[in-house]
């Protein structure tokens, strides 16, 4: 037999073409494309529940609209461009019973919204250490966070408690314009919901100023 898209030989037609053509016009799309995201956590929004984005593998997998059987979405790539949200992703599944890979990307659109871990009104989850030669940088800082912190003095230098990553780095882009000094970034899981599982993470950085 011979395929009318490809030309090739093929001892089979599926839909009227070879295997590869078929696999090749596969289009995959969503239901819905709207994503509710929390800008403060950079979690979304699966059913009922906020996961981080490595969720975004089920997200695809419930609403996915394809031609594929038994399909398992693995998520390749995210990328953010204002509104949009760009998620290459690879599928698993079967067409006429063979194992096939699909490689493809679809756009989300996110519907920014503050989830309810994040509401919470005294929630601070990054942690800035200024240390070292600091002061004016500490003062430069406060002046950027516009009171939207707290304050903690300590033996070797200031605690700045901030919000959330998005305000943490801002207020380091600011600072890595008119000082100098080192930077160093760790995590520590504080929590995670028994029944949504959910994480949560707390983020210091350790800032040394000369
Ligand atoms: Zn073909
Ligand atoms: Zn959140």
């Amino acid at each position: 037999m011979i395929c009318p898209r490809c030309g090739k030989r093929t001892d089979k037609l599926i839909s009227g073409m070879c295997i590869n053509c078929y696999i090749d016009k596969i289009e995959v799309r969503v239901k819905n494309d709207k994503v509710m995201f929390c800008p403060r956590c950079e979690r979304i929004k699966v059913g009922k529940s906020w996961k981080g984005l490595d969720a975004l593998a089920e997200l695809i997998e419930s609403r996915l609209r394809s031609s594929i059987e038994e399909p398992v979405v693995k998520v390749e790539s995210i990328s953010f461009h204002k509104d949009k949200m760009y998620v290459r992703f690879l599928i698993e599944g079967k067409v006429d019973s063979q194992r096939v890979r699909v490689e493809r990307e679809i756009m989300f659109r996110i519907v920014r919204q503050v989830c309810p871990d994040c509401s919470a009104p005294d929630r601070f989850d990054v942690k800035m250490q200024f240390r070292g030669n600091y002061e004016d940088a500490f003062d430069y800082a406060l002046s950027i966070a516009r009171g939207n912190v707290k304050v903690e003095r300590k033996k070797e230098g200031m605690d700045l408690l901030v919000r959330d990553k998005k305000a943490a780095k801002g207020i380091l882009k600011e600072l890595k314009k008119r000082f100098s000094f080192d930077i160093k970034e760790s995590y520590k899981l504080i929590g995670e919901d028994v029944h949504s599982g959910k994480k949560r993470y707390k983020t210091t950085y350790s800032l040394r100023f000369y």
